[in-house]
């Protein structure tokens, strides 16, 4: 794509996470030229599963990072949250006809999948090159003190975003009072009964919850949750007495947790608007959201590949992201708020949250608004076959 003058347009993106990659693959996929600034020295990441719903699997496809992404994936039959006693509250089904699609990878395979759709597109990625700020007028500033022009400038610069902040797009970060601890291990018939192997469990007790996550063949991945003020219970290594103690029926899996691991707290970003003059700011930057709904990567996915389709051709680059962010922001919301009333429940009572939801698990409607983003059909996206 070219400007008035005949010039290839140009985008600079700060952070090669999910959303800096697809914006940046979806850009030169569409005769841009790009370049991706991360802070880190190199492109790797930690070691945890992620699940990507139908949606983000159709931004994969779209940009053709699909086929590598999924190799080796896991694809479980249901989704089961279990109480304390741990008996079944609700039962979601994925992946049978008519339902959503979900599957479970490692990070490091999305991420690379991501990065080699980039390199083959044409993207210039630079490691060790931090972002401390951007202009409307189209200035990216970086640590070294250079100012790279750009037709457009993204800020995919994760939840502490400098873009954002310099250009005093915040409107409010709230910290939710509960994180996780995520680790892999490999798989083990031996942590839970045959028939629950290959499914997705979220098991609760009082303030703390354990996702069973199979990621592939051999890759269990295993997030630890509990409040922010739940000192014990957050501390990495994790304390194999006091989780097998709140999972007594799952000993012999906390019994094999290893001494890595990283916590992250749960918050949430909403920003008076998505852009300023020529500069964008996109994934947790922009709408970070707490993980129950396994679709905070997933908006990033969506809301990058959204953001290339609006300004491809554009004419006028502000413009097309105002367009962009009107389309986009809804179902981003929807999302997020989604996300956080299910955060709820983590303080009720065992009793109190068996009772509700084995009731709530059953209501159509609360399952509707639950799924709408899996379901959701992506800007410049195909159905999946
Ligand atoms: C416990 C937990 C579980 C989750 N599970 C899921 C899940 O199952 N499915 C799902 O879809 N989502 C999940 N998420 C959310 C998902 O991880 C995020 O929404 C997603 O990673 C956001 O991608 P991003 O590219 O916006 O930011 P990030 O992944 O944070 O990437 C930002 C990148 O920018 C780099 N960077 C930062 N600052 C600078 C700078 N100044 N200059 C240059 N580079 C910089 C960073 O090094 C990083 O590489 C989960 C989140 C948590 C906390």
């Amino acid at each position: 794509m070219t400007d008035k003058t005949g010039t290839r347009r140009h985008a600079e993106i700060a952070g090669a996470g999910i959303g800096g990659l697809t914006t940046a693959a979806a850009l030169a996929q569409r005769g841009w030229s790009v370049t991706v600034h991360e802070r880190a020295p190199n492109l790797r990441t930690f070691g945890a599963g992620i699940y990507i719903w139908s949606n983000g699997l159709r931004v994969l496809k779209a940009i053709g990072a699909y086929d590598q992404a999924v190799v080796g994936a896991h694809v479980g039959p249901q989704f089961h949250t279990r109480d304390h006693d741990n008996t079944t509250m609700e039962e979601i089904p994925i992946n049978g006809q008519g339902d959503a699609r979900l599957i479970t990878i490692l990070r490091e395979q999305l991420i690379n999948s991501l990065v080699d759709t980039c390199r083959r597109s044409g993207v210039e990625i630079l490691t060790n090159s931090e972002a401390v700020g951007a202009t409307p007028e189209g200035e990216l500033l970086l640590a070294d003190g250079t100012r790279r022009k750009a037709d457009l400038v993204v800020g995919a610069d994760g939840i502490n975003s400098k873009l954002r902040d310099s250009l005093d797009l915040m409107m409010y970060r709230k910290h939710l009072g509960y994180g996780a601890i995520r680790m892999l291990i490999g798989r083990d018939d031996a942590d839970v009964p045959a028939e629950d192997r290959d499914r997705y469990i979220e098991y609760f007790t009082g303030t703390r919850r354990i996702l069973y996550t199979p990621a592939s063949a051999t890759d269990l991945y295993v997030a630890l949750c509990c409040a922010a003020d739940d000192a014990a219970a957050l501390k990495v290594p994790a304390d194999r007495a006091l989780w097998t103690q709140s999972f007594p029926h799952l000993a012999h899996l906390v019994s094999r947790f290893g001494d890595a691991g990283r916590w992250d707290a749960f918050e949430v970003v909403k920003l008076k608007k998505w852009s300023k003059g020529r500069t964008a700011i996109l994934g947790d930057a922009a709408h970070a959201m707490p993980p129950y709904l396994g679709q905070g990567g997933g908006c990033a996915l969506m809301n990058g590949l959204g953001l290339a389709a609006a300004v491809a051709d554009a004419p006028d680059i502000e413009q097309a992201l105002a367009a962009w962010e009107e389309r986009e922001r809804p179902i981003t919301e929807h999302t997020q708020d989604t996300a956080e009333r299910l955060g709820d429940m983590n303080f009720w009572p065992d009793e109190l949250r068996s009772e509700v939801m084995k009731i709530t698990g059953k209501s159509r409607e609360l399952g509707a608004e639950r799924m709408k983003t899996a379901r959701y059909q992506p800007t410049a996206t195909e159905p999946l076959a």
